[in-house]
């Protein structure tokens, strides 16, 4: 689990806020009960010394201290029912005290007097191994104030508050871990979507750009989202369109200008009556208007794939003779530079597509390795069909690419310095073009290089198995 994933953090929150709600929960259950409970034993401990009042005190006048007690004993016996009765004079002459209960859990005669106070006329007090809750009561006899108290164990509400206790802490972590579990589902499946927008955003890349984002049908934030990219998606998709067929006609354009232009040179070239120099500089002019021709074609080429051209011409294709036809078309420039090329062209692996443009793939880069390696230097290219692949590779032992370049030479215009240097080379389309009838065809290309270690082309198409 991510912990800074979205979900993660609202469950931790979650948690945490439940945990604070039941500890004030159970906090304030726990202290209005016991509250409650204290209340009422005070309530009935008070009824019962208003009724020893009522009842035998107001009768004792002109009797002795025995009959108070036989009286008191009697009426209310509270050696049987674990009570603590006590009658005090003037607070301090003590003219009854009950006997201490059965299981002698407390002892009458060690609890301590108070002094006389209205004001507070409940305490609790610990004799042996009991806590009583004494309640005061004060009434007055012939001048003399007398005092009753009344008092109980509250042992039972201690017990009664531990099993409260007890069964918070057993439910508390049941009841928060159920609740952030439900919580932990319920979020998963509000946030599914964006999983998908997500695996959706990933595949859309410049040259799937008509490609959406799912919406979900939610009428959430999420719906807004998703609707809102989708706009921003299809703004940068138009602009795209609009920069691509500005090329795509511009090139269109040129191409007939140029070739007027040029044929004219080469027509003018050719003319006895031009004097040498003024031939010399004509033909430098028409090299020029040649690689400006070659430089616009190549933007027409890719301005056409970009814009996915028809695949009309589609067909199954034997990459291994294409490529074998295409270097025995090229080993003459290779001779000239006295290169090696070694091939490695099993049968039988097959591919899908447009046979000139694939022969595109591999003039381009077989042109490349023979400018860009030295004379008396190796190129070796392989067909090879891998799992769900056909791999074509080439690899030469050229200047090779520094490795901060390797993710730019497939851009427009791009050349390394070195290639500069060495005066070959185009305008830096070649890669381009190779690029954009690999990404055509569904292939991914690649290069590994060190710099002056020579480098290796790799392009994986999607392995036809059928052959047609
Ligand atoms: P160019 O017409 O300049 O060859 P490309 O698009 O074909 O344009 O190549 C772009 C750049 O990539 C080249 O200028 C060169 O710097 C580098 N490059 C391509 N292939 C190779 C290679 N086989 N060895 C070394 N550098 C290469």
């Amino acid at each position: 689990m991510n912990p800074k994933s979205l979900r993660f953090q609202l469950m931790a929150w979650y948690g945490t806020l439940l945990v604070i709600a039941f500890l004030i929960f159970s906090a304030s259950i726990y202290f209005t009960l016991e509250h409650f409970l204290r209340q009422n034993i005070a309530t009935a401990l008070l009824n019962r010394a208003t009724q020893i009042s009522d009842n035998v005190l107001a009768d004792y006048k002109g009797h002795s201290l025995d009959w108070l007690k036989f009286e008191v004993d009697s009426r209310h016996a509270p050696q049987n029912s674990g009570r603590f009765i006590r009658i005090i004079k003037n607070g301090s002459e003590i003219l009854y005290v009950s006997e201490a209960p059965k299981d002698e859990s407390f002892d009458p005669a060690s609890i301590p007097l108070q002094p006389l106070n209205p004001h507070v006329p409940i305490r609790i007090v610990s004799s042996n191994k009991d806590q009583l809750l004494i309640r005061t009561f004060y009434t007055l006899m012939d001048g003399a104030t007398l005092t009753v108290e009344v008092g109980r164990s509250i042992v039972p509400i201690q017990e009664t508050m531990r099993g409260i206790v007890l069964s918070l802490i057993v439910s508390g972590p049941l009841v928060i871990g159920v609740a952030v579990f439900g919580a932990y589902i319920l979020v998963g499946r509000a946030l599914s979507p964006v999983d998908r927008i997500i695996a959706s955003a990933e595949r859309i890349t410049l040259e799937h750009l008509a490609n959406r984002l799912p919406v979900p049908a939610t009428g959430d934030e999420l719906e807004r989202l998703s609707n809102a990219l989708n706009r921003m998606i299809e703004r940068i998709d138009l602009a795209f369109k609009t920069d691509k067929r500005f090329i795509a006609d511009a090139s269109h354009e040129l191409r007939t200008p140029i070739a007027i232009i040029r044929a004219e040179l080469e027509a003018l070239g050719g003319s006895k009556a031009l004097h040498d120099s003024t031939r010399e500089r004509v033909g430098s002019i028409l090299e020029e208007v040649q690689r400006l021709g070659r430089t616009v074609e190549a933007l027409f080429a890719i301005a056409r794939l970009d814009a996915g051209e028809a695949q009309s011409e589609w067909k199954s294709i034997d990459l291994s003779k294409l490529v074998e036809l295409t270097t025995d078309q090229m080993c003459l420039l290779a001779e000239d530079k006295m290169l090696t090329v070694e091939t490695d062209l099993p049968e039988g692996v097959f591919i899908i597509g447009d046979q000139q443009r694939l022969k595109q793939i591999i003039v381009n880069l077989l042109d490349n390795a023979i400018k860009y390696t030295p004379e008396g230097g190796k190129i070796r290219i392989s067909v090879a069909a891998m799992l769900f692949d056909a791999v074509l590779q080439i690899s030469d032992t050229g200047i090779g690419i520094p490795v901060e370049c390797r993710d730019r030479v497939f851009d427009r215009f791009y050349r390394v310095d070195s290639a500069k240097n060495m005066n070959e080379g185009g305008a830096g389309l070649g890669l381009s073009i190779v690029k954009s009838i690999c990404t055509a065809h569904y292939a991914k290309i690649s290069v590994s290089s060190h710099l002056e270690a020579g480098c290796c082309f790799k392009v994986a198409f999607p392995l036809h198995t059928e052959k047609k």
